[in-house]
């Protein structure tokens, strides 16, 4: 009989591991609680942190080389069909920080400046709070990777809302119009105008609003014979949105089970099927419900400490009236699991007092040490933490919390499993 394989958490790791379980011909099933990091984030797919890569970059003298996918994380982007991951370079995108940054690959909704040489970007006006295209363009062109490749970004005046709500609905919402081929085509005919009044340009940025369920830009840069797409945002772009239609389409595809439930504890099973699930070498206990969920293997994919997996519980918390019984690390899996939370850097290794660490010294890298963000999470054999329990993404102590790298430990997760 196959293996039962339960995966906890619906953001990237888990698809993977997901994915990967799958492939080995085990039955899977997801069950999330909602979204996590990958739904907040922008669309930009990192290996490693991009100021890293920067950095390196500025010392060498020349933009470091572009490592490829090993054949597995290929293969999955490819199935996902979300991503662009160039073979040999990186992507340039434009933030709505007015950075230009390196990107290992992006959600394909967003504008790769990467091949672009010796050209104008245009940068339409739109009267949306968060935009501010003269600002922007100025910043840009301002840019040492513009300023190498001779690219100029010129603010230009397009009607790109078509409704008076628009100026102030969410970026998601604005991007949802753009699922519309009606709506689409009526922005190709306000973009064609833009290019002809601006005398031609090699390329057009716009604002995090390029479609919900899939990315439009494609389709719509052919169509303008001109490369359009998205300037990165910093959290909440509709590249969440994307990301959860994709995710969606590839479970169905590859017939896992996804369920929603939020998972209070998870334990060794007795090994003889007691719950009545196929063999119950661990027990899932889920909010609400009274009979456990029994799998061989569960891989707990629910994120760090931004996505939810790690909770910030500094000592004082359980304080009685004068001081913590004593000092502890600040830090709680946010569901009840036997493995060990730790530090993988020793970032917490001593706790500053009993009120807990100075969160603002510590909670941001510096130099070499990694802040609390990256450094908390499960300790692990690689991605084991207990028997019968693997480790994916964002929950595994001391690792960067990028995209590339929730696919790689969640791909070997799904594979060990
Ligand atoms: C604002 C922001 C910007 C970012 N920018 C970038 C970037 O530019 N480039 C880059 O490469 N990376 C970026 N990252 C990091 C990257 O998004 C994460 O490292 C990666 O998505 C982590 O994926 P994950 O699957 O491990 O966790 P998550 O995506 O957090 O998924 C965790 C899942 O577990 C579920 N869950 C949690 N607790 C439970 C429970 N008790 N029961 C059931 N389900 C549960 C959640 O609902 C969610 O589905 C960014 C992250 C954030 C937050």
């Amino acid at each position: 009989m196959a293996r039962s394989i339960l995966v906890i958490g619906a953001g990237v790791a888990g698809l993977a591991a997901a994915w990967s379980a799958r492939r080995r011909g085990a039955r899977v099933t997801v069950i999330s609680a909602g979204v996590g990091e990958t739904a907040l984030a922008g669309g930009a797919v990192d290996d490693v942190p991009w100021e890293q890569v920067e950095r390196a970059g500025r010392l060498l003298g020349s933009d470091l080389p572009a490592g490829d996918l090993a054949p597995a994380a290929r293969q999955f982007a490819a199935e996902l069909g979300l991503w662009d991951v160039p073979h040999a370079a990186a992507a340039r995108i434009a933030t709505v920080a007015g950075r230009i940054r390196p990107a290992r690959g992006r959600d394909r909704a967003l504008l790769d400046l990467g091949p672009l040489r010796r050209t104008r970007v245009l940068v339409p006006r739109v009267p949306r709070a968060a935009w501010d295209a003269d600002a922007l363009a100025e910043a840009f062109t301002d840019e040492p990777f513009a300023r190498a490749r001779g690219l100029r970004f010129l603010p230009v005046d397009a009607p790109f809302l078509r409704f008076d709500d628009e100026r102030g609905i969410a970026d998601g919402d604005l991007a949802a119009r753009h699922d519309d081929p009606a709506r689409l085509s009526w922005l190709l005919e306000r973009l064609h105008q833009a290019l002809e009044g601006a005398g031609g340009a090699g390329a057009i940025l716009l604002g995090p609003w390029l479609g919900a369920r899939a990315p439009r830009a494609e389709a719509l840069s052919a169509r303008l014979g001109v490369p359009v797409g998205e300037a990165l945002i910093g959290a909440g772009s509709p590249a969440g949105l994307r990301f959860e239609a994709a995710r969606d389409a590839l479970l169905a595809a590859i017939e896992v089970t996804q369920r929603h439930g939020r998972v209070r504890a998870v334990a060794a099973g007795d090994g003889r099927g007691a719950a009545g699930g196929p063999g119950d070498g661990v027990l899932v206990h889920v909010d609400g419900e009274d009979v456990p969920l029994a799998a061989d293997a569960v891989i707990l994919a629910i994120g760090g400490l931004a996505g939810g997996g790690v909770a910030y519980a500094p000592p004082e918390r359980g304080a009685g009236p004068d001081l913590p019984a004593r000092g502890a690390a600040p830090f709680a899996l946010s569901i009840a699991a036997p493995v060990t939370l730790g530090d993988a850097r020793g970032a917490f290794g001593v706790v500053s007092s009993m009120q807990g660490p100075e969160l603002d010294l510590v909670a941001w890298p510096r130099g070499d040490r990694l802040g609390a963000l990256e450094a908390v999470g499960v300790r692990c054999e690689g991605v084991r933490a207990a028997p019968g329990i693997l480790v994916a993404g964002a929950t595994i102590a001391g690792r960067a919390r990028t995209v590339l790298d929730a696919v790689t430990t969640g791909l070997r997760a799904g594979a060990e499993a």
